[in-house]
């Protein structure tokens, strides 16, 4: 099973996942934790890029996380998929969909069908989106002290990024789950185990 977080900066993707994990541990199923961008070690490079190398025009950003996800879901996903793990993504295409199509502007089908190609179309069986006023993520993400590029986004930016992923979940309700974040952690994580074991019960 393939399973993606998705969501703003500091919506808690990062701390949902780690509890996720534990909890299929527990249960003793093998599980994979990983991310985007940055899932590999040419995905760390391309990551240095993207967050602190400078200027990237919006379509050069696009490609990069592009190259970005080709790469992990070549090497680390679709490996980990066949030997029958569970695989936890930290963002996926959905994210490309939302960060670069929508919030930049590129086009939102444009972005993911060339993510598509990228990973010769693999969508994962359930995403999470955790959904979170922007103003409580970025909140959240700025006490992490986070010094990137995204800091620097207006709040327009954060309000245009939440909407489409809620368009997103609309279009694909069997496969995006719409978690409210704007809760305690344990709340969050009991709704999102609720998504797990409905989907393992399939
Ligand atoms: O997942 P994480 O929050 O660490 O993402 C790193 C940064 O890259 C964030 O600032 C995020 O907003 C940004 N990002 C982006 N476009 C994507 C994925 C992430 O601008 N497709
Ligand atoms: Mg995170």
């Amino acid at each position: 099973l393939f399973i993606s977080f998705e969501g703003g900066d500091g919506v808690g993707k990062t701390t949902q996942i780690e509890q996720l994990c534990s909890l299929l541990d527990e249960a003793r199923i093998a599980c994979r934790r990983t991310r985007e961008p940055g899932g590999t070690e040419l995905g760390s490079q391309i990551r240095k890029l993207l967050l602190h190398g400078g200027q990237v025009s919006p379509r050069a950003e696009a490609l990069l996380y592009a190259a970005d996800r080709a790469h992990h879901v070549a090497t680390v996903v679709r490996p980990a998929l066949a030997r029958g793990e569970v695989v936890l993504t930290d963002r996926y295409l959905d994210s490309s969909v939302a960060y670069q199509g929508a919030a930049r502007a590129l086009g939102p089908q444009e972005v993911r069908d060339l993510s598509l190609w990228a990973t010769d179309g693999l969508l994962p069986d359930l995403t999470i989106l955790l959904d979170a006023d922007p103003a409580v993520g970025s909140a959240r993400a700025g006490a992490r002290g986070r010094r990137d590029r995204l800091e620097r986004e207006p709040d327009a930016f954060h309000v245009a990024l939440r909407e489409e992923f809620l368009v997103l979940a609309s279009r694909e309700p069997e496969r995006i789950k719409i978690v409210d974040a704007d809760r305690p952690a344990e709340e969050v994580a009991a709704d999102v185990a609720g998504h797990m074991e409905r989907l393992i019960a399939e």
